[in-house]
């Protein structure tokens, strides 16, 4: 722990701790116990089954898929897989729970322990350990704005499959947790287990946060409930983390209770008390047996774990000789690392770190810049990798100066040609024969003599000056480093 996360108070100073547990619907055709479509958008209560709705006598079946998605979840957060866990029913009374309890798993869940390191700034990274991956179902939704008077009930998610992923409270800023939900998304994603569209409310978090004296037990804590994006989390901590120490500073004491966040009032207010777990009178669910796995099953989907992106970062400095930072940037998103990898496979350099890294700003600065202008996705680049590729090529074979390049890359991007193409039609080879630029130069000398005179007279600033009189008339296409070499030799030889 630094002390520079300690915060201020007029009492002297306090420590922040934060524990998250996120809801992550896990990525399946159809419901945990049901065969009902899970697809999202649909008309409401258009997909539930009889089990869904919690008519009597219906049985729920464990669906397979959903549990593997929860095996390779607990591989890639670096968790124990158990081999026996126990679904147990959670009760409570809700419109939208029409069985009247939600099936989880309690005292044995699927995953145990497990970890992610989260990134910070200036390249540190922070262990956060996992305390418990388990396997529930979502409830349904209540919709109370659609008329005055009456609420609406969507069992389309209920029974959805869900996973809870448990943090420990090691987290001791908005940043740091922000950083764990980028992470754990990033994860997910890769890992194909949950799609962590949280604005679609697939990934939810539970934010629980609590203040402390520095070395003392753990304070009480406040849970902010269902924050849906990563925007919110950051603000909806910074306010409650303000609310907490106003109250402690004042002696008072904080209340354990659930609270909502308003995003448009940028605070959060209390939802409920908070219950016990007892109040829940968990028990093992008799409808399903416990979830029995073979080893031979784990290892199996062990061996279709991809690349995460830890790892493709490490690879990527290694290989590629790139900065931590552009490799967080290129690792953040699979979609974005296959994209280059495929345009550093295309290179034909000679020197493939020194073109790679060219590649990595191209695409981080000139690529992501027209994304983001026009609010495309890496899957919408409007040309191939290669195309890429080959004017990365061209810059380091000297074919065009990199100021150049840019040109060539609007062309690109508006017509999708090939790089050569465009060099070829609008004739922006760069010009390297040192006589052709000798004799610009010459010419620039002559008619700029008191330039010339100024600048052997004390006035070094001024080389840049006949730089640029050389590329504005050789239209940008002369090779730099050839124009500094001559001039040097006429001005000061
Ligand atoms: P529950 O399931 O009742 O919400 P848990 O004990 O399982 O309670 O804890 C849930 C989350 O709260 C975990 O992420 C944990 O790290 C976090 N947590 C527990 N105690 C504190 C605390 N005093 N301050 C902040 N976070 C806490
Ligand atoms: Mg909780």
């Amino acid at each position: 722990m630094s002390d520079s996360n300690l915060i201020k108070g007029q009492t002297g100073l306090w420590e922040v701790v934060i524990g998250l547990e996120v809801h992550a619907q896990v990525v399946s055709k159809s419901k945990l116990f049901s065969g009902s479509s899970t697809e999202f958008g649909a008309e409401p209560n258009t997909q539930v089954s009889f089990v869904d709705a919690g008519m009597p006598g219906m049985l729920p079946v464990v669906n397979k898929v959903c549990i593997d998605q929860a095996i390779k979840t607990g591989l890639g957060i670096n968790g124990t897989i158990n081999l026996v866990s126990v679904f147990d029913r959670k009760n409570y009374f809700y419109a939208d729970l029409p069985t009247g309890y939600q099936i989880s798993q309690f005292t044995q869940p699927i995953v145990t322990g497990g970890y992610l390191d989260i990134d910070l700034e200036d390249n540190v990274t922070k262990r956060i350990n996992i305390t418990r991956l388990h396997v529930e179902q979502d409830a349904g939704k209540s919709i109370h704005d659609l008329h005055p008077q009456h609420s609406y009930i969507d069992l389309n998610r209920a029974g959805v499959a869900l996973m809870e992923i448990v943090s420990e409270p090691e987290m001791r800023t908005p940043a740091e947790a922000m950083s764990y939900v980028k992470k754990l998304r990033s994860i997910l994603r890769y890992l194909g287990t949950c799609d962590g569209n949280m604005e679609q409310g697939s990934m939810r978090v539970d934010v629980n946060v609590s203040l402390r004296r520095p070395g003392e037990e753990l304070g009480t804590r406040a849970e902010i409930k269902n924050v849906n994006s990563i925007r919110f989390l950051g603000q909806a901590l910074e306010y409650e983390i303000r609310r907490q120490l106003e109250i402690l500073e004042d002696g008072g004491a904080v209340v354990q209770e659930t609270r909502l966040f308003d995003p448009s009032k940028c605070e959060t207010r209390s939802m409920r008390g908070k219950e016990n777990a007892h109040d829940y009178r968990y028990f093992p669910d008799p409808d399903l047996r416990p979830l029995v796995l073979t080893a031979e099953r784990i290892e199996k989907i062990k061996a279709t774990l991809p690349e995460l992106p830890d790892a493709k970062k490490a690879r990527f400095i290694k290989d590629y000789g790139l900065t931590d930072y552009d490799a967080s940037v290129l690792v953040a998103e699979q979609e974005v690392a296959a994209y280059y990898e495929k345009v550093v496979g295309s290179l034909k350099s000679s020197d493939i770190r020194v073109a790679a890294k060219l590649t990595a700003n191209w695409l981080i600065s000139e690529v992501f810049g027209a994304l983001n202008r026009e609010s495309l996705t890496i899957e919408q680049v409007p040309f191939p990798p290669q195309h890429l590729a080959k004017l990365v090529d061209l810059i380091t074979d000297d074919t065009i100066s990199g100021k150049i390049a840019k040109d060539v890359f609007a062309k690109l991007w508006e017509t999708g040609e090939d790089p050569s193409q465009i060099v070829e039609k609008l004739g922006l080879q760069q010009i390297t024969d040192p006589a052709a630029i000798e004799a610009i130069i010459a010419q620039i000398l002559e008619k700029d003599a008191a330039k010339v005179e100024e600048y052997r007279s004390g006035k070094p600033q001024l080389f840049g000056y006949f730089v640029g009189q050389v590329m504005k008339i050789m239209q940008g296409k002369a090779n730099p480093g050839i124009v500094n070499k001559i001039l040097q030799e006429k001005l000061n030889g």
